[in-house]
């Protein structure tokens, strides 16, 4: 492949917010230069609230991810499963393989294996599982396979067990840090509202300067 030739990337996130925070500032980057970015939430975040649930959650979740593509200039899909259940089964694997057949994916991301939060771990298990049969071109012959595998990469992670996260590759993101704030400003029901996930479960951290309660996570 030519180095002048945009690529193609795909970064799978357990939840509406995932891909957000862990590659937001890296897709701003990647955008820059041309390349085509899709984030993919595995499930419609349809839990994560201390005073909304269920379907109006999902579909305010659904509609802050669309921001944040907006700002980032990607494409955003929310896969309809809840929160919480996501199994890693063959019905699951088999849409993981259809999403990164059909964007020609020339990268993928996802999370380690290890998390502490299922969905997370079996988002990591499901692209895992995928990855030897992406180029099996009489497995799922109704989408065509790849030419060849893609490079996987996992986000960075705090993990230990059973192994510490080691980074092959660090990107520096401070030239588009403005960027990724502003996407995290676009997912008020994440970080912002006093009864979202984070604004409960991190009032014992300091706000940073700005009144945020964030981990920025790349
Ligand atoms: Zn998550």
């Amino acid at each position: 492949m030519s180095s002048q030739q945009p690529l193609r990337i795909l970064a799978f996130g357990a939840h509406p917010d995932d891909c957000e925070l862990c590659v937001g500032g890296t897709a701003a980057k990647w955008v820059q230069q041309g390349h085509a970015v899709k984030f993919v939430s595995m499930t419609n975040g349809n839990v994560g609230h201390f005073t909304k649930f269920g379907a109006e959650l999902a579909a305010i979740r659904k509609a802050e991810v669309e921001q944040c593509a907006r700002i980032l200039g990607i494409t955003t899909e929310v896969l309809d499963i809840n929160d919480g259940e996501l199994e890693p089964n063959l019905s699951n694997r088999k849409t993981v393989i259809r999403l990164i057949r059909e964007w020609r994916a020339d990268i993928v991301l996802c999370h380690r294996t290890n998390d502490y939060h299922p969905d997370h771990r079996y988002t990591g298990r499901l692209v895992q599982d995928s990855a030897v049969l992406l180029v099996a071109k009489f497995y799922m012959p109704e989408v065509p396979a790849l030419d060849r595998n893609p490079v996987f990469l996992y986000y960075a992670d705090e993990f230990e067990k059973p192994v510490p996260f080691a980074p092959t590759v660090t990107v520096a993101i401070d030239d588009v840090i403005t960027t990724k704030r502003a996407v995290i400003d676009a997912l008020p029901s994440q970080f912002a509202d006093k009864d979202s996930w984070m604004g409960e479960k991190m009032q014992s951290l300091p706000p940073d300067q700005d009144g945020r309660r964030v981990q920025i996570r790349e």
